[in-house]
């Protein structure tokens, strides 16, 4: 009781100092509790885990990382990854607020991970697959060359391997910094999955929050079956450009998965507790068609 009494002080201490401030954020040492983006509600982080990152109040889905959407899909120690140590260069000599080669070298050691997708082998409820999974913490989710090249690589490898491709969308779209080497990706990306195609074998696209640009006009829409998860930016051109450029206000909703459901652009929105479940069935109808 006395532990519940001092926490609702250090609530209301903590409100009082945000009202000061005009913060934002909840920011709270040892990462303990997290603020729903939402709905504001705080969360105590080992039930928010537990609870797969999606919010109890409000059915926020939180981003994961790709550690974590692994961990949540993958049978135990199935996954194994592949092409993991293709790192990007600077094609260009870009510079912009940094020059694009130490921008790399940040977000390797920020996101402890050599690119913005992982690529591997693995099973779901002992199915085999070939899954991608790409991390928003690696410079938005951002599609250059080393995206597209893995992309590429994973499909070929599910056709050797005779098995279906799962990939799990989350970008800002392609990499401005690579210029045209990241916009050819989306031809490239888009050309395996024709011979995905050709070789009888499916494709099922996950789109998380944000998929949007160059990810969304190539690969994460060609899915055979196109899921998204609620809530999920869905795009090409994002809801601010669209409505400075046209100068009328968007319709609630617009571009978020249910308003892409309900104009037929993706086939099912799943809340994250269902998703593996439903990838299974999925993976199980299309094994059945193919024998
Ligand atoms: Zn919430």
């Amino acid at each position: 009781m006395t532990s519940t009494l001092s926490i609702h002080n250090w609530f209301k201490k903590k409100q009082a100092e945000k009202e000061v401030l005009g913060r934002e954020r909840l920011d709270i040492p040892g990462g303990l509790w997290v603020k729903c983006y939402k709905c504001g509600q705080a969360l105590f982080s080992k039930d928010l885990e537990s609870n797969l990152k999606v919010c109890p109040k409000c059915n926020y889905h939180f981003k994961l990382t790709s550690t974590e959407r692994i961990a949540q899909l993958a049978d135990e120690k199935s996954f194994k990854e592949i092409n993991a140590n293709i790192r990007s260069k600077d094609f260009l000599g870009f510079n912009d607020a940094k020059p694009y080669a130490k921008r790399i070298k940040d977000s390797i050691t920020k996101a402890k991970l050599n690119d913005a997708i992982v690529t591997g082998l693995g099973k779901i409820c002992d199915l085999p697959c070939a899954l991608g999974i790409m991390d928003f913490s690696f410079m938005g989710g951002s599609m250059g060359s080393v995206v597209g090249e893995k992309v590429t690589r994973l499909i070929e490898e599910a056709i050797v391997k005779k098995c279906p491709v799962i990939i799990f969308s989350a970008s800002g779209g392609a990499r401005m910094q690579e210029g045209i080497m990241s916009l050819m990706q989306m031809a490239k990306t888009s050309a395996a999955l024709g011979r995905l195609r050709e070789n009888s074998l499916p494709f099922i696209s996950v789109l998380t929050d944000p998929t949007t640009g160059g990810t969304t006009a190539s690969f994460a829409m060609l899915g055979d079956i196109n899921l998204a998860e609620p809530g999920a930016l869905i795009c090409f051109a994002g809801p601010r450009v669209i409505e400075q450029t046209i100068r009328q206000k968007l319709p609630p909703g617009f571009q978020r998965a249910e308003y892409l459901l309900d104009h037929g652009m993706i086939d099912c929105v799943i809340n994250r507790k269902d998703l593996k479940e439903t990838l299974v069935k999925i993976l199980r109808w299309f094994n059945n068609v193919q024998r």
